[in-house]
């Protein structure tokens, strides 16, 4: 049926004319341009700069405008808390505070505690926490977590509790509004509470002996309200499935009521196992209608300047991509954003796309980069109408009047 190839970030501004996209020896993606149809694409507007989820929305056919609550409640969902809406989630991470007194007289030494990786004991012991609402703490990468409030009436219009800063104190969490005043007092609640149980924890006890700094506090930021988000099955009729390692593109996978794989050895930086993942892609796309495939190391590579790295991962992932060549499905390869080297962000530089099917009106464009993409067919689209194409090309779509 459909599958759509996202390399993050892949997309560039050129240093010397050049780019790791238009350098790269890319043998795959350069046919499947060249048997395609091809355009660039702002995958929210024309100057506004993605971030990796609101794009990823918009790809999928949902205005970022309408649907996005935050990051907090899309990583929430893409480590695995069940997510519903109303539910107000936070980004957590442990970290090191020290002084005397109670928790907001403390002040933070170590955002990160040390880096701490392994939290899983201390995890267990913060969901025994009495407080009056529901709440659900997962681990994510490292030393991060996402920390989700269930109950009436939580508002997401709070402040965060991670001053961002060391050496400044522990933020009391603030409520911005009148609404918002019961959420502010249970998240003052659990962060003293947190910081009780996680202080005379024996990991914690067991840390200060080996002069390890303690993961004694859960800082909180991003509170986001999961809003209520129509399914991309309900809204086209279509099966989806997400094949990312990165919790923020499965939480966008969750979110829309996709299917959402995590193949062995994915691991959403360069050093991924692409065979894994697109292998996993051509036995979902039997099962699926649409299939979303995410590559994340180029954005990495971008957010690091790193040029090199940048196009031997484009090189690593196209020895891989001869396998979809040989297929008929519907094949689409574009990124959510470009992540220059030179900026180390996201940027709003339109992105390429390419579009491989029987019956599209081949263009004249024979290779796949930002300076070649503009000449095709397609022109230049947005993101939200991206779905909408692909219906219509394939002949799922529905007519518009008589
Ligand atoms: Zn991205
Ligand atoms: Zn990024």
């Amino acid at each position: 049926m459909i599958l759509i190839l996202i390399i993050d970030g892949a997309p560039d501004r050129p240093i010397r004319g050049k780019t790791p996209l238009s350098v790269a020896r890319k043998p795959n993606l350069d046919s499947i341009a060249d048997l395609g149809i091809n355009g660039i694409m702002d995958t929210i507007a024309p100057g506004i700069r993605p971030g990796s989820d609101t794009s990823h929305l918009a790809i999928l056919g949902y205005d970022p405008y309408k649907f996005y609550c935050g990051r907090g409640p899309i990583e929430a969902a893409g480590i695995g808390i069940d997510v519903k809406p109303g539910d107000v989630a936070f980004r957590a991470n442990f970290a090191t505070v020290e002084g005397k007194g109670r928790i907001f007289d403390k002040k933070v030494v170590d955002r990160r505690a040390g880096r701490i990786e392994n939290t899983d004991e201390l995890i267990k012991a913060l969901r025994e926490i009495d407080l009056p609402v529901e709440f659900f703490i997962e681990k994510a990468t490292g030393h991060r977590a996402a920390v989700v409030f269930r109950g009436e009436d939580l508002s997401a219009e709070v402040g965060d509790t991670d001053p961002k800063k060391t050496g400044e104190k522990v933020k009391r969490c603030e409520a911005f509004n009148y609404k918002a005043k019961k959420m502010a007092e249970i998240v003052n609640e659990f962060m003293e509470k947190a910081h009780d149980v996680l202080e005379k924890h024996p990991i914690n006890v067991e840390r200060e002996k080996k002069g390890l700094p303690k993961a004694n506090a859960l800082l909180l930021r991003g509170a986001g309200s999961m809003v209520k988000i129509p399914s991309f099955e309900e809204r086209y009729g279509l099966k989806l499935s997400v094949i990312s390692a990165t919790a923020l593109i499965k939480g966008v996978g969750v979110v829309v009521g996709a299917k959402v794989l995590t193949p062995k050895g994915a691991t959403g930086n360069k050093f991924t196992d692409v065979k894994a993942k697109v292998d996993e892609a051509l036995s979902e796309i039997k099962r699926s209608d649409v299939v979303l495939l995410h590559f994340k190391a180029t954005d990495e590579l971008g957010h690091d300047g790193d040029f090199e790295g940048k196009k031997e991962f484009i090189e690593k992932l196209d020895r891989e991509l001869w396998k979809f060549l040989e297929k008929d499905f519907c094949l689409v390869v574009t990124s959510d954003h470009s992540t220059p080297v030179s900026v180390r962000e996201h940027t709003a530089d339109p992105v390429p796309i390419a579009i491989k099917f029987e019956g599209v009106r081949r263009d004249e464009v024979r290779v796949f980069s930002e300076f070649e993409a503009y000449k095709g067919g397609l022109c230049r689209i947005k993101g939200l109408d991206l779905i909408n194409l692909l219906l219509d090309l394939t002949d799922l779509a529905e007519k518009f009047g008589a």
